[in-house]
């Protein structure tokens, strides 16, 4: 850049020296310099013509000859064109290596606009939903994912969970789908096919649900004799009283946990209500305010109930049953006598909520991510001398799954626990679900192969 600028004084000072020595021997030295001046500016007028025409050419042609500042100009330009088609190839190998790689994907990816409209998707895609490519472009994921549960899982927005759908072109396949928002309101559609997991799962639980069928009648015969030698203590020889009453007591654990395996399997084995019907949570409520007061017994927990207006909900009957008392049961266990137990039934804009709040024991941080584990105890001893299973968070938790609920655990040692039920408000009678951002049903675009 610098000789450049050295050659462009040179020819400048050329010019000067060539007007002022011709001036000096011919006379009218002024005219010969501006003379010198006029033929710089004509010189560099010219080169500009011929480099803008190059420029506007596309940098296709060859370069016009020049020297001195044009030179270096026009090697500049041709510099950064070789630079910026350097860039590009790269930028297109690493679109090319990114396309190849999320092609290889086993799962499938399909790239949806803002309104569920199809622009791209890959090998996977195509062969777990049905999808054609390039043909499929354009069209609404609805006209290809027709099952309710995606229909219904889309208007509700609820984009936090992947849901289960059989593959609409494959026969008995199963697929994970979900939406995930990204980049200015786009959407990217993942599924997998999850056919041997869910097989693997319902040997599990089919083997589980078979054995505790099998266990409940030998032990419901057993429980049976035992109460019967319970009630004959009379004719019962001394030294058998107390082992006939800890055989009574094993076997009734071992009922209620049969009861509780086999509760909790069939709550697994749905992925909706069992039923639905018109729940009253003031009576549910009542029954089981009642039962945790028979269940407190000597130990007289105060038990308070207060439930908000709102009562009627869609459901079943049993999950919410099994829900509510397992919760209370829980708060009458693990609180000391005479301790309080609140019972609330509350409604807010977005969410109803059943919350048993006691003033036990309470739980350490550590423990509350893994209370809804099958057979997760903080004190095992303490849960068997209570009668506890060990199972009764996790039928909470599965029976919520059916209704899109949480449940919320607050806790705090040594001063007691708050167990929550969250639904979304949806389940209560005469509410009127929020509409979700994706809830508008695509427009029919004419021409674009969806059936209007
Ligand atoms: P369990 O039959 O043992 O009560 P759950 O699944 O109902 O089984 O509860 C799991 C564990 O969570 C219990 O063993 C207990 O340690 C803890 N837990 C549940 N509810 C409460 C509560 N209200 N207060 C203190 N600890 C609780």
């Amino acid at each position: 850049m610098r000789r450049a600028w050295l050659a462009e004084l040179w020819i400048i000072g050329g010019l000067f020296a060539a007007g002022v020595l011709i001036g000096y021997f011919a006379g009218a030295m002024p005219w010969w310099v501006a003379g010198a001046g006029v033929l710089y500016a004509a010189f560099n007028l010219r080169n500009a013509r011929r480099y803008l025409g190059w420029v506007r050419g596309g940098l296709n042609d060859p370069p016009p000859d020049a020297s001195g500042l044009w030179a270096e100009v026009m090697h500049q330009v041709l510099q950064e064109r070789r630079n910026a088609r350097d860039a590009a190839r790269e930028a297109d190998a690493l679109v090319e290596q990114y396309e190849r790689s999320v092609q290889a994907l086993p799962d499938g990816i399909v790239i949806l606009d803002a309104d569920l409209y199809i622009r791209w998707s890959n090998a996977a895609a195509q062969r777990l939903i049905g999808l054609q490519d390039p043909e499929d472009r354009g069209q609404h994921i609805d006209n290809l994912l027709r099952h309710p549960e995606f229909t219904d899982y889309r208007q509700r927005g609820d984009l936090d969970r992947f849901i289960q759908i059989p593959a609409p072109t494959i026969v008995d396949r199963v697929i994970r789908v979900g939406l995930v928002p990204f980049s200015s309101g786009q959407y990217l559609l993942v599924c997998r096919d999850v056919t041997e997991r869910v097989r693997i799962d319902r040997v599990r639980r089919d083997f589980l649900s078979n054995v505790s069928h099998e266990l409940r009648t030998p032990i419901t015969v057993l429980g049976g004799y035992l109460e019967m030698l319970q009630d004959a203590t009379d004719e019962l020889p001394d030294r058998w009283k107390r082992p006939v009453d800890a055989m009574h007591g094993q076997a009734l654990r071992m009922r209620h946990l049969v009861d509780d395996l086999l509760l909790l399997s069939r709550m697994e084995s749905l992925e909706q209500p069992d039923t639905r019907e018109e729940i009253d949570i003031d009576r549910l409520a009542a029954q089981v305010r009642e039962e945790a007061v028979a269940l407190s017994g000597a130990r007289e927990h105060r038990i308070e109930l207060e439930v908000e207006a709102g009562t009627r909900v869609s459901g079943s009957v049993s999950e919410f049953r099994a829900m509510f008392s397992n919760l209370v049961r829980n708060a009458v266990q693990y609180t000391a006598e005479g301790g309080l137990i609140r019972i609330e039934w509350r409604l807010d804009e977005d969410a109803a909520r059943f919350v048993v709040t006691d003033e036990g024991e309470g739980i350490e941080p550590e423990h509350l991510s893994r209370l809804t584990e099958r057979f997760y105890r903080v004190d095992k001893g303490r849960s068997r001398d209570a009668g506890g299973t060990g199972l009764g968070l996790a039928i909470v938790k599965h029976a919520l799954l059916h209704y899109d609920g949480e449940l919320e655990i607050e806790s705090e040692p040594g001063h007691g626990s708050r167990f929550a039920c969250r639904f979304p408000r949806a389940i209560v009678i005469d509410s009127p679900p929020a509409p979700s951002p994706l809830a508008p049903s695509a427009p029919c675009v004419e021409g674009s192969g969806a059936v209007c």
